[in-house]
């Protein structure tokens, strides 16, 4: 048994939501009870976790997630010079992905997933792409993840950009994985079946996907770019989510990630799907792809998620600039009202239907997944307002201490299973490496 005490408890529990001075009593991968610092008296033999006087919280959740990407982190790309979303794809993504050797790929999960323990993530939905070494790929990644004792979905995503034989790859990959998955229920993993997008996908391969997913959900990027739309509507006559639904895509385990540009129909379609969409502001900010009318989803009653698609590890840095994107596209600074929705309620159902289990709030019954945040709050914090201390007061680097499944994944800033710095040291020549090879 543990126990979490000396804090304020933001549970994201809508019955619940903040226990002043409270505490959160951990038995086994679950949580027992939630009270107050009376509990330490209820419970003498558990093991104290001390906030002392920061915040008692869920680990956060990121819904969209590039694990490969890291060692793109500082890579100085020889002619490199995009002017449009394409450029960026072709000129970065599409030849560091072609380069990753099993190595790479196992090196990059781990120092992500190390990042995401150090900023409070203990969830991520993660679309990989090694189109060279796609073959084992996805256990290499959860290798990773098992070691560090995080939670992870894995993809691969299937592409025809680089041929067919390396697409029947990609399906194999998500197959086998997904199958694997089935089979040996591993703790804390769960599979999608990974696409590219629908421009790089041939109406053949969309029909193999769709019959080797059998009734694993798909995570796909969906009308990122305008080109994405144009291509559709050019080649086959529909935008990209009407394309997709032509070949059973969408159903209530799948994730249409961006969706910035789709139209009112498509909305439409992917409610009735009962379709998740993942929102990802940096990543559409940083491209300069546009932004997605989250407005508009809400409207339409879809479930909207927050991802950060390899931008970053750190979801405290998403609520904010979802909320100023959202602020200043719709040029109203009343604007922004979705995001704690998109954060928590939303991404905890997403979550929770992939894996099949409860995870993202604090309460009886539910995993134990929990972050301290060395955050004294100066103002008071109360049911009504946690939200804005976590929008203006919070960042990633203030999380102190991580549990998942009611394991110490790292406490007081130290990681508990790995070696940061020789990971790090191993990380960096692996990198050097790659850049090399670029
Ligand atoms: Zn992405």
């Amino acid at each position: 048994m543990k126990i979490l005490y000396n804090g304020t408890v933001i549970t994201q529990d809508p019955a619940n939501p903040v226990i002043d001075r409270g505490a959160v009593v951990i038995d086994g991968d679950k949580i027992k009870e939630l009270g107050t610092e009376e509990l330490l008296a209820k419970y003498p033999g558990a093991q104290r976790l001390d906030a002392r006087g920061g915040l008692i919280m869920p680990g956060m959740l990121n819904t969209h997630m590039h694990m490969y990407s890291a060692f793109a982190r500082g890579m100085a790309i020889p002619n490199y010079n995009p002017r449009t979303f394409t450029d960026i794809l072709r000129g970065l993504w599409w030849r560091l992905d072609k380069l990753l050797t099993p190595q790479d790929n196992y090196y990059s999960a781990l120092v992500s997933g190390i990042e995401a323990i150090k900023n409070g993530t203990t969830t991520m939905l993660d679309h990989h792409a090694s189109p060279n070494s796609a073959a084992g790929s996805l256990d290499e990644l959860a290798e990773a993840i098992n070691q560090l004792g995080l939670r992870a979905s894995l993809s691969y995503e299937v592409s025809d950009r680089d041929g067919p034989a390396i697409a029947r790859a990609g399906i194999e990959e998500n197959r086998r994985f997904a199958r694997w998955c089935q089979q040996a229920k591993p703790e804390r993993l769960a599979a999608s079946f990974g696409l590219h997008a629908s421009f790089t996908l041939s109406d053949a391969t969309l029909e193999a996907c769709a019959e080797a997913a059998g009734d694993t959900g798909f995570h796909v990027h969906t009308a990122e770019g305008s080109s994405d739309r144009e291509y559709n509507l050019q080649e086959f006559g529909l935008p990209a989510v009407k394309r997709l639904d032509k070949f059973g895509i969408w159903n209530p385990r799948s994730l249409a990630i961006h969706c910035v540009h789709i139209d009112e129909e498509e909305m439409e379609l992917l409610h009735e799907r009962d379709v998740s969409v993942v929102h990802n502001p940096e990543s559409n900010m940083g491209n300069a792809v546009g932004r997605a009318d989250v407005a508009a989803m809400f409207n339409k009653g879809l479930r909207v998620g927050l991802g950060s698609d390899g931008y970053t590890t750190d979801m405290f840095e998403g609520l904010k600039v979802a909320n100023l994107l959202l602020k200043h596209g719709e040029g109203n600074p009343a604007a922004g009202s979705q995001v704690p929705a998109m954060a928590f309620a939303n991404n905890i159902d997403i979550v929770c239907r992939h894996f099949g289990v409860l995870t993202g709030r604090l309460a009886p019954g539910w995993q134990a997944d929990a972050i301290i945040v060395q955050y004294k709050p100066y103002s008071p914090l109360t049911a009504d307002n946690w939200w804005y201390h976590l929008l203006m007061g919070v960042s990633g680097g203030m999380v102190r201490t991580v549990l998942v499944d009611g394991n110490i994944l790292m406490e007081e800033r130290e990681l508990t299973a790995v070696d940061e710095e020789e990971v790090y040291a191993q990380a960096r020549l692996q990198a050097e490496s790659v850049w090399k090879r670029l």
